[in-house]
Formats: C-alpha cells, structure tokens, sequence
C-alpha cells in the first residue's frame, strides 16, 4: 500500500518506518525541512533506541522517504496517516491547530477514496472536524477514521512492532477492512470501535496509568507518616488479581509528552462537557504540585538546600529517551537553583534546554557526584541505578535521594550515605 505519515516526531517516524518494514511504500511528511533533511540523511534528530538502524534498513530498501512537500506525499497516498502534536492550549483543551492545518494542506492532492486516519491524540468529536474541513478543500470523495497510538517512548520501536493491541476507530466496513490488513503483521488483537470509543480510550489509557501514580504518590505520603514502607505495600497489594504488581512508581510523578497533557485535556474535556467536578482536575492538581513538594520536603532532610552541592542523575523525563517535555528535572534544578544550591546534572542523552544559575551538566556520572553534599537519582537509567556510588563517599555528612525506590536503603546505607526514599522510613 502507499501511506503517508503526516508529522515525522516522536510517533511519526516510529510508525512510517515499522509500516516500511512490512513492505508498504511509505512517505514521512513534516513541515520543518530541517528535520526532513536529517532523516533523508539517515539522522534520527532524537534519541530512540533502535530506530536509526531500522530508519536506515528501511530507506535502503526503497520503502522509506521523507519530504516537505503535500503534493508530493499525498497525490498517490491510499492511506494517510496524521501524527502532528496535539499540545494543550491555555485553558487545558488539546489544541488541535496543527491536526487542522494538516488536514486543509492535505485535501487538495487527495486521490478518491484515501483514507485519512488520525493517530494524533485528540478528543472526541475531532474526526467530524476534520472531515469538515477535508470536504471543503476537495471534490473527491475521502473516508476517515481514528488510529490511536498507545507506544512509549524509550521502548517506541518494540512497542509499534509488538502493539498490546490495535484499535481502529471507523463507521464504514471498507475502512476497518483496508485497516485491519494493514495491522494484520502486527498479530496483536484489533479492536474496532466508533471513532469517539477510539479516541476516549486512548484518553482513558493514559488517565488511568497517570491516576495509578498519583494515587500510589498518595499512599507512599502516608505511609511516610505512619512507618510503613510503600514498597513493602505494593508487593502486599500487588498478590490482588485484580490490582496487580506491574506499574506502581511512586516519585516525583509523571512527565513526558503525554500523560501531563492528556489528563489536562481529559479535564478540560470534561468541564466543557458540564462535569465540573471531575476527577482528572484533581489529579492534575496534585501531580502539578509533587515535585516542589518532595523538594521542600527533601530540604528539610537535607537541612536546607543553600549551599548544598547536588548531583541531578537522569534530566529526561524517564530513561531511554533524550525527551525532556514534562520532566521533573525542569521544576527540580530551578528550584534548587532559587534555593541557592550548586547543581551538576548528569544524563546519558538529554541535554539541558535552559539558562540556569548554579547549574553545570557533565558528561560523566563520576564527574556529576564528585564531592556532591546530596545525590538525587532522579531517573532510572541503567546508567544511574547499577552504578557502584561508594567510591563517591567522603568524610562529610551525604545523603542519597533515592526518588523512583531503586535501591536497597541498605546498600545505600553500606556505602556510607543517608537514605531518603518514597514512602519509605526516613534516615536523618
Ligand atoms: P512531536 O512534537 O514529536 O512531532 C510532531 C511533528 O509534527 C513535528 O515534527 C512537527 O514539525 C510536525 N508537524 C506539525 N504540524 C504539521 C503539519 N501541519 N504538517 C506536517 N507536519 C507537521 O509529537 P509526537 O510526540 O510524535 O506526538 C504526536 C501525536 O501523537 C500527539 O498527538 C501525541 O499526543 C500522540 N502520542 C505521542 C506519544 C509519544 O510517546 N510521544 C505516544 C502516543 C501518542
């Protein structure tokens, strides 16, 4: 089949190429030629394990483009894929303003009966405003339908290739048939659906995922006041069928490019639709305000931040990725920064975006904890969780954040720091 993948991000790039694996003649589309000319070159201009070789593998095969140019991409396209950002715009709502304009670009050069499916985030009711905005920019006919994306990043390549599942939200049978044989290689369950079903579920996946850490979050706060040790309570929980071990991360709370944004818009969806009193408002609230609070909280074990030399290990939002939207290190380092601390950030891809004062990155995790009055293992990078710190010790006092529960306090211990975990029995 000719498919067009419409946004060459995170997502974008991910999926034209897996589809280019399964022997389709796919085009990536982006509006930003710089990074149209980076992946014509075989750059990948971000970090995800295994895409550049698989980026590479697919172009030499013929099966892989990239351009800058509608009507080149979409003249001979059965199946155009957008996969444009859908960030939250001031009032929480996804602003849907690059979804829209990719649809009004791409309607002059349809050919009759290509499917337009969107796989960008966006809530219900999108489909039919992109339809009309499709229909008044071409004469042939078109169909669409709704393609949501569940892939991580840091694990995007294997995810694609092996989906949990794949839901194709559509109304007519000709569009879940043409569809479906697209995923079939995939081998994973197809879940068809209206396109508003398609939509929320992908809102309720990332809602629910994000309302686990904030709820565990909660618990681990408790646990602190009253002894117990949050660990201990998700492996007594974990036994539950119905709760499960898997997916507990009590810290700083959840980032990145997704989870942030979604629940906002759930939120917001959610107000615009009459439920005021929703749910999603809360958990955003909450997890809007963790990381200052365990940084005022950690201060205070610390005592106090001024002065303080603090190694920051892991600046991305979560390991695996150089993407730094929503990572706790952007409210961590300003905040030690107004509070008169020396930072040294060390991560094995990210690079910090900002002017900061007191704030150094270095290349080497031995650099980054040299002679450092704390330690904040902020993300779990391979790097940072199996590094022996006790070469690190000195003779001053030194305490260790352990703030994703990585390590054995124990062992933190034997290495001469003070422990301070999540949820966990504080050492002072
Ligand atoms: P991104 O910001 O990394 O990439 C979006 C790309 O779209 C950019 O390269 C941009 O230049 C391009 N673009 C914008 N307007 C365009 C237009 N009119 N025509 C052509 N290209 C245009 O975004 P992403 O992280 O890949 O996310 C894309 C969508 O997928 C979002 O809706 C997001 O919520 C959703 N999603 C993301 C992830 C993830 O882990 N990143 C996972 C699942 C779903």
């Amino acid at each position: 089949m000719n498919i067009t993948v419409i946004g060459t991000g995170f997502v974008g790039v991910v999926s034209a190429a897996v589809y280019a694996s399964f022997g389709h003649q796919v085009i990536g589309l982006d509006i930003d030629p710089a990074k149209i000319k980076s992946l014509q070159n075989g750059q990948v201009p971000f970090f995800e394990p295994n895409l550049k070789s698989l980026l590479v593998e697919q172009q030499a095969t013929g099966n892989l483009t990239f351009t800058h140019l509608y009507p080149k991409a979409i003249q001979e396209a059965e199946i155009i894929i957008i996969a444009v950002g859908t960030p939250s715009a001031p009032d929480g709502q996804a602003d849907l303003k690059f979804v829209k304009a990719a649809a009004e670009s791409l309607a002059p050069h349809l050919q009759p009966d290509a499917i337009v499916a969107i796989k960008s985030t966006v809530p219900p009711g999108t489909l039919d405003i992109i339809a009309e905005i499709i229909a008044a920019n071409t004469d042939v006919n078109f169909f669409t339908a709704s393609l949501p994306e569940f892939l991580r990043e840091g694990s995007a390549v294997h995810d694609t290739l092996h989906p949990d599942r794949v839901v194709i939200g559509a109304t007519e049978d000709k569009v879940f048939a043409r569809l479906e044989e697209l995923h079939k290689p995939f081998n994973a369950p197809i879940v068809k659906t209206s396109p508003s079903s398609a939509q929320m579920s992908k809102y309720t996946a990332n809602a629910y995922l994000a309302t686990r850490i904030t709820f565990i979050n909660q618990i681990a706060d408790l646990c602190e006041k009253n002894g117990a040790d949050v660990q201990e309570v998700i492996n007594a929980i974990g036994y539950d069928q119905r709760i499960g071990q898997h997916y507990w991360y009590p810290g700083f709370g959840y980032g990145g490019s997704c989870f942030p944004k979604d629940v906002s818009e759930l939120a917001a969806y959610s107000r615009a639709v009459g439920e005021e009193n929703n749910l999603f408002n809360k958990i955003h609230e909450l997890n809007s305000k963790r990381a200052t609070e365990m940084m005022t909280a950690f201060g205070e074990d610390v005592g106090g931040w001024a002065g303080k030399r603090v190694a920051v290990l892991g600046l991305s939002f979560k390991p695996n990725t150089d993407d730094m939207r929503e990572a706790p290190s952007l409210t961590i380092i300003p905040y030690l920064s107004d509070q008169g601390a020396e930072i040294i950030g060390f991560d094995p891809k990210a690079k910090w975006p900002l002017q900061t004062k007191n704030f150094t990155q270095v290349e080497d995790l031995d650099e980054a904890i040299e002679d450092a009055d704390v330690i904040m293992a902020v993300i779990e990078w391979p790097e940072v969780i199996s590094y022996d710190y006790s070469e690190a010790k000195s003779d001053k006092k030194q305490f260790f954040i352990d703030s994703r529960n990585q390590f054995s306090p124990s062992t933190v211990k034997e290495w001469g720091f003070t422990y301070l975990g999540v949820g966990r029995k504080k050492e002072h």
